[in-house]
């Protein structure tokens, strides 16, 4: 096995090692087909039983209930900010609200203004995004087209960790793309969920969107082909050319959670432990590493904290990526540190990280500006 650093990057994600082998030794002509997976018709039988078991290990991982149908979509999720809002919003008659606890859920709200009405209930803007709302914050109307929400915000590392209630007869849309697959989810109380694939699923080019199959009568007439859910779920997403490497890799990676990880349950016990291992450094600090996220609304899926100073969180970074933990800064937008601790990550990346961040404190500690 190759010794690669500890990747903590947000996103394209760490993949499982044992998939990326099996990729590389796949890539040039597979066995039975004699050809890359880069080179082999969409339509072949090969495909065929990619996306067919792609499909299936989602159904049985999530699990995924006969109401919904599984597509696979190319566009990323910034895509299915638009697709969501043209299928379910556009034509509706009624406003979507949209519970917004982050930069996603922003860019989200932007895209479903240009479909339709938006009711903005909740947003953690003033207070930096640092949580999700508690129940008794917002009100859910009962004439919405949906509920959008954003199970995990990537960038602030803050993450819901049950999903917000709707009145029935509301559909619950979310966007889980930083923490699909991180846990088992019960999505009969979903309408619709959408995840790009790049942190836990696979790389970037696919998005899987898991739609409950009686709302695509409210799908209005007139949508371009490929921004209509029903396209894809008529075809088997397979109306024009799909992004056949990335589903492949899907497939091999979930099929990797079904036989290696042992499931979600298994999955999401890990991902508990490497979240508590990093954010349990950053809270015996002494206040040296300040977590941006309230402690009620901790992603267990990007941990965001930072230094007594950006002079601080600069050195943090050059002696972690020397010390073999690469990747590790925030985004742009907020800055600091971004630790993102996906389904791949080993636990001795996470204790690794942790025992890093406690010898540069020691190191570091005493030359820091005080804080009052
Ligand atoms: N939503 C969330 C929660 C994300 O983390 C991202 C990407 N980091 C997006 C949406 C946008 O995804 P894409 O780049 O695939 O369009």
């Amino acid at each position: 096995m190759v010794d690669r650093p500890y990747n903590f990057s947000a996103g394209p994600g760490t993949l499982p090692v044992p998939v990326l082998e099996e990729v590389r030794d796949g890539i040039l002509m597979l066995p039975g087909v004699g050809a890359s997976p880069l080179e082999v018709s969409h339509r072949g039988a090969w495909f065929r039983d990619v996306i067919g078991e792609a499909e299936a290990n989602l159904r049985a991982l999530l699990p995924v209930p006969q109401t919904h149908r599984i597509v696979f979509c190319p566009g990323g999720a910034t895509m299915q900010f638009s697709m969501a809002a043209m299928n379910l919003l556009r034509g509706s008659g009624l406003p979507a609200a949209y519970l917004v606890s982050g930069s996603w859920g922003v860019k989200a709200v932007a895209e479903a203004r240009k479909e339709g009405d938006v009711l903005v209930l909740w947003d953690g803007a003033d207070e930096g995004y640092r949580r999700v709302p508690m129940p008794a914050e917002y009100a859910v109307p009962e004439d919405v087209a949906y509920l959008h929400f954003t199970s995990n915000e990537t960038i602030h590392g803050v993450e819901w960790d049950a999903e917000p209630v709707a009145p029935a007869g509301v559909p619950l849309v979310c966007d889980a793309s930083s923490d699909f697959l991180s846990r088992p989810l019960d999505l009969s109380r979903y309408g619709l969920l959408y995840a790009g694939a790049q942190k836990n699923a696979g790389p970037a080019g696919v998005t899987v969107a898991i739609v409950r199959e009686d709302l695509l009568e409210r799908v209005p007439d007139g949508l371009p082909s490929m921004l209509d859910y029903r396209t894809y779920v008529g075809s088997g997403s397979l109306h024009n050319t799909p992004p056949v490497f990335a589903i492949w890799i899907l497939m091999l990676v979930t099929r990797w959670l079904r036989e290696t990880v042992g499931g979600l349950d298994a999955q999401a016990a890990a991902d508990r432990e490497k979240a508590r291992i990093v954010y349990a450094a950053i809270d015996a600090s002494d206040g040296f590493y300040r977590g941006h996220a309230d402690p009620g609304s901790r992603s267990r899926m990007n941990v965001t904290f930072r230094l007594p100073d950006e002079d601080l969180d600069a050195r943090f970074l050059a002696e972690a990526a020397a010390a073999g933990l690469i990747e590790l800064r925030g985004h742009r937008s907020v800055g600091g540190i971004r630790a993102s601790l996906y389904n791949a990550m080993p636990l001795e990346g996470a204790r690794a990280l942790a025992r890093f961040m406690g010898a540069f404190r020691a190191a570091h500690a005493a030359a820091a500006p005080a804080r009052g």
